[in-house]
């Protein structure tokens, strides 16, 4: 276990940003300085829960943010600070909504039947102006921008910084790009366990806001932040591997459908349970409002939104919510960059898991063009069309919910509903516009 007083010692580091992820994914932190790091290791710093995204009151006692020492990261572009990723308490017990800690109990959960879940996220964002308002580039304008040469090459200074950092951090990064949005860029690296994924992700999105504003410019992984523009994906590449890490538990030959892509019988259930679950499940993949303007949108600018509408899946076909892209793993393409880094992480695992337990059947391959042709696909549900739609799937899914655990689901649902309770009290121009003269 890492000595947070020794390596602020040892890197010369003189604040530790002590942090946890709320209900809606915000990332929230304390700056404590390294004279003061070992007494939050052993009581954690003190938050009171209801100010930030938490099913809490302004009554209920404090809520400690232990640190958890293994994560610990320096910023690499301010290296007297220290980040490290932290469990919430309270009054001696785990806070059971935290998300966090809801993927560390699944992360156990998996562990029960001898599984370990390893996951790669594809976590795109855009680059805009600082108001947040236009591409910061204003040369970003061909109708097919994706791998776009000239324009990844203007944001170089950007995307080879993040990189630069993910190299030093060990993260084995592989490439990075261009994506099919004017102004979207993604940059990718090695899968892990997911735990270390989730943590990664969310130091990726607060890294590369940071950069960002450096170069005065402000990322965005919001779904879809520009009408007309393909959004912001953040697929999930999963696989599930025997407790030693060594052999794939997914890779085989299952028979039928599932062997022909190379997936086992246990990788079989598990894309079943995802299958089974992906409409309520996409209350936590596809969490906010505007996540319903990416996946079951019109034809994008590109020609293609790259995100699903439909609960299919396929060999290697993008058009689908899962492609089984090789052997040994598939990819969950429904989760959009507003999705919480853990608790995406969490209801993979939480129906994956339940699949592998009921024996779940994902059902028929479907190899079509589903953008062309989806509309021939009769046996398989629509997704939600809605956040409201998503949350209301999420509620009758008595397995999922318990798989998540019950103070959690009952507190997402309950946030959940305040947030579009507060979305549709909203009067927006449309209905103006709509309605005014009617
Ligand atoms: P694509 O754009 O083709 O979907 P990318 O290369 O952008 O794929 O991203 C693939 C992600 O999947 C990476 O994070 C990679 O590390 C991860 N990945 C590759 N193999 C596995 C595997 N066996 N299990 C889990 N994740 C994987
Ligand atoms: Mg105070
Ligand atoms: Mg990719
Ligand atoms: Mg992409
Ligand atoms: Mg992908």
């Amino acid at each position: 276990m890492t000595d947070l007083t020794a390596f602020a010692k040892e890197k010369g580091v003189k604040y530790f940003m002590i942090s946890y992820t709320d209900l809606f994914g915000g990332q929230r932190a304390k700056l404590v300085p390294a004279q003061a790091i070992a007494g939050m290791v052993e009581d954690g710093a003190g938050f009171a829960g209801f100010a930030t995204h938490l099913d809490l009151t302004p009554a209920h006692p404090d809520m400690l943010a232990v640190p958890d020492p293994s994560t610990v990261i320096q910023l690499p572009w301010k290296p007297e600070v220290a980040w490290v990723a932290a469990d919430c308490i309270m009054e001696g017990k785990e806070v059971g909504q935290a998300p966090r800690n809801v993927l560390r109990k699944l992360v156990a959960e998996a562990a029960t039947e001898g599984l370990r879940v390893k996951t790669g996220i594809e976590a795109e964002f855009f680059l805009l102006t600082p108001e947040g308002t236009e591409i910061s580039d204003p040369a970003d304008t061909a109708a097919k921008p994706c791998y776009d040469q000239q324009a990844v090459m203007r944001r170089y200074d950007v995307i080879a910084e993040i990189c630069d950092y993910m190299l030093d951090l060990g993260w084995g990064p592989y490439q990075n790009d261009h994506e099919d949005a004017n102004g979207q860029f993604e940059m990718n690296w090695d899968f892990d366990d997911a735990l270390v994924t989730a943590d990664r992700h969310s130091f990726f999105k607060f890294m590369v806001k940071s950069v960002a504003e450096k170069h005065g410019l402000r990322a965005t992984f919001m779904p879809k932040p520009i009408e007309g523009l393909t959004g912001n994906g953040c697929h999930a590449h999963v696989s599930v591997w025997d407790l030693d890490g060594k052999t794939n538990a997914f890779a085989g030959n299952a028979g039928g459908q599932i062997g022909e892509v190379g997936l086992s019988e246990k990788g079989g259930h598990f894309l079943g349970g995802i299958m089974k679950h992906a409409s309520a499940l996409a209350a936590i993949t596809n969490p906010t409002v505007n996540s319903y303007k990416r996946i079951n949108a019109p034809r994008t600018l590109s020609g293609a939104t790259w995100a699903p509408n439909t609960v299919t899946w396929t060999g290697n076909n993008r058009t689908h919510m899962v492609r089984v892209p090789g052997p040994g793993r598939f990819e969950l393409r429904l989760p959009d960059g507003a999705a919480n880094p853990y608790l995406l992480q969490a209801v993979i695992i939480a129906a994956g898991l339940s699949g592998i337990r009921s024996k779940a059947d994902p059902g028929p391959r479907h190899d079509i063009d589903m953008y062309a042709e989806g509309h021939l696909v009769k046996d398989a549900p629509k997704l939600p069309l809605n956040m409201l739609d998503a949350i209301r799937f999420f509620d009758e899914d008595a397995g999922l919910k318990a798989m998540l655990g019950e103070d959690f689901s009952a507190s997402f649902i309950k946030m959940k509903h305040q947030e579009w309770n507060s979305f549709v009290s909203h009067f927006s121009h449309w209905e103006r516009e709509n309605t005014l003269d009617i």
